[in-house]
């Protein structure tokens, strides 16, 4: 079994960043800047939020955090994201997701500018992604490709079951992973909430991407031996031998399953780390969209 370790690939895709930034920038051209936009005081999105901040700094890239009280009208929000588009010294940035309930998300979204949409949410670069165009893709589908590419794993031919088909991950991932591209090139089906003899269709699968947010979901009997999997959810549980109170795990139950895969992702230490350096690669290619 190849333990598809996200920290250690990161580790050496940011020290290439880090090198480019150092070669390419100097005197005379500033560093890439990328600013985050936070509402709210949602712990989990200010750790994300932390993380992305944190692997700037350590790339050598300029960063902006921006945090905003939940009370934020629309109008505000709205006034601060044409700010971000018209800054020159800003390359990219991104919304920290999910927004209060009395933002519309959408409207929000539709109002970056798609040339620093680094998120790859705004239907520019979404749509530019399905029809094969150069384009931001979105961070965690991209982070799971460069992971696929960098492992050397194959997936032309290969059923993929994607579990999930949320607008940021299952419904991405499966579009990257049928293209006619290395990787990609997959036989890809898409299964949901509603989506009838999963456990079977998981089993026909030689590659599983979860991402449906429940916490050890996909087991060992579902799973064929020799399969890869991709597992995309962090899901809090309850362990109180934690100094927290809690651990993070994702939405295979990973010791049960391990043993039977070609390929697995760990949670925490898989995708997620992952998620953050494909950021960075974005924020890059916006910087260098310029300079
Ligand atoms: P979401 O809630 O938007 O979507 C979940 C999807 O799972 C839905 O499409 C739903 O149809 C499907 N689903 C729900 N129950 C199901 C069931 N019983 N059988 C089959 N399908 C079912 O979630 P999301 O935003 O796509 O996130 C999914 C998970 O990935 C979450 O745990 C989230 O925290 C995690 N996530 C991780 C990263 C990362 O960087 N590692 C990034 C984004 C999301």
């Amino acid at each position: 079994m190849i333990l598809l370790d996200g920290n250690k690939l990161s580790a050496k895709i940011r020290s290439e960043i880090a090198a480019r930034v150092g070669e390419y920038c100097g005197n005379t051209i500033r560093p890439p800047h990328l600013a985050a936009v936070l509402v709210g005081d949602n712990p989990a999105s200010q750790a994300y939020v932390r993380n992305k901040i944190k692997a700037c700094e350590e790339v050598g890239f300029t960063s902006t955090l921006i945090k905003k009280d939940a009370s934020i009208t629309q109008s505000q929000l709205l006034e601060l994201i044409h700010e971000l588009n018209a800054s020159e010294d800003l390359d990219g940035y991104i919304v920290q997701l999910p927004l209060p309930r009395h933002i519309d998300e959408e409207e929000v979204n539709l109002a970056i500018d798609p040339s620093k949409d680094v998120d790859g949410f705004h239907p520019n670069n979404f749509g530019r992604m399905a029809l094969g165009m150069s384009s931001f893709l979105p961070a965690t589908p991209m982070g799971i490709m460069m992971m696929l590419e960098r492992y050397d794993i194959q997936t032309e031919g290969k059923h993929c079951v994607v579990l999930g088909r949320s607008n940021i991950v299952g419904t991405p991932i499966a579009l990257l992973m049928s293209k006619k591209t290395k990787p990609g090139n997959a036989t890809v089906t898409i299964a949901h909430s509603r989506t009838h003899h999963l456990p079977e269709l998981l089993r026909s699968a030689q590659i599983i991407i979860a991402a449906l947010g429940i916490p050890h979901f996909v087991k060992a009997d579902m799973v064929s031996p020799g399969t890869v999997i991709i597992d995309v959810g962090i899901n809090k549980i309850e362990d109180p031998a934690n100094a927290k109170g809690y651990r993070l795990v994702g939405d295979v139950d990973f010791d049960n399953v391990k043993d039977k895969c070609a390929a697995i992702t760990p949670v925490p230490g898989g995708v997620g780390p992952m998620t953050i350096t494909a950021l960075l690669e974005n924020t890059w290619r916006a910087f260098r969209q310029k300079f």
